[in-house]
């Protein structure tokens, strides 16, 4: 009886209020969920996991180089492309989750399980502690009522079996919106941003740095930068979207 009422409620909301893909806009099927299937399998992927060294590998090295810094990189991957033609989807996923009308963290949680699923079986993984999302500031965490990278990060943590700390890594300095700044302007916005606390417990630790989309790589090269006083504590990096061609 209550579970004939329950279903004909969900169908009378399905025709009042229809549930729709957070890319394209059509309606969803009953067992789609936020985004449609379609828009799944055209989201451009980088296959960066096919490659010796990928693009993320190159902009980190490059980075460390021209900073001079001393960061244990293990390897990198960006999941899919974030402009590249159908990768508008991506880009209107993560924009949408973010800053919508009513931004949306699950958004973020499906694209980090998908990428998980789908790359269960590459290196990438290989012997990580602990995924790490890239912070935000208290304040903007306040604004919008989560973190994206957070979200990834669970997704992830979920298939793979590999716990999340979000207590450690923090954000010391609330920094101007980095879409609106101009890239040199960001890369010194995010100088001395990231603290790590109680930094002995990362000792000996191979760490999944996450965030939403890599661009100039600042924001995650300032929260490596931060690793490098640890005894023994090695960074790989994970994105859902790559900026570059
Ligand atoms: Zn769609």
């Amino acid at each position: 009886m209550f579970s004939f009422i329950r279903t004909g409620c969900r169908a009378i909301l399905e025709v009042l209020f229809p549930r729709c893909c957070m890319a394209c806009g059509c309606k969803l099927q009953e067992e789609e969920q936020v985004v449609c299937a379609d828009c799944v399998a055209t989201l451009p992927r980088t296959e960066h996991t096919l490659l010796e060294q990928n693009g993320v590998d190159m902009l980190f090295q490059q980075l460390f180089k021209d900073e001079k810094c001393r960061v244990r990189y293990e390897r990198g991957m960006a999941f899919a492309y974030y402009n590249r033609g159908r990768g508008k989807n991506l880009r209107a996923l993560i924009e949408r989750g973010k800053f919508g009308n009513h931004p949306h963290p699950q958004v973020f949680y499906m694209l980090g399980r998908l990428a998980a699923q789908e790359y269960i079986d590459v290196d990438l993984w290989d012997d990580i502690d602990v995924i790490v999302p890239v912070p935000l500031h208290p304040k903007r965490l306040r604004a919008r009522g989560f973190n994206q990278a957070e979200w990834i990060g669970r997704g992830l943590s979920d298939v793979l079996h590999i716990p999340m700390d979000t207590e450690h890594l923090v954000r010391t300095r609330n920094n101007p919106h980095q879409s609106r700044s101009r890239f040199e302007k960001r890369k010194d916005n995010v100088q001395d941003v990231f603290s790590v606390r109680y930094p002995e417990e990362w000792k000996n630790k191979h760490l999944l740095l996450v965030d939403d989309v890599i661009t100039s790589g600042s924001t995650m090269l300032a929260c490596m930068k931060q690793t490098t006083p640890i005894r023994g504590c090695r960074i790989s990096v994970f994105a859902l979207g790559w900026a570059h061609n």
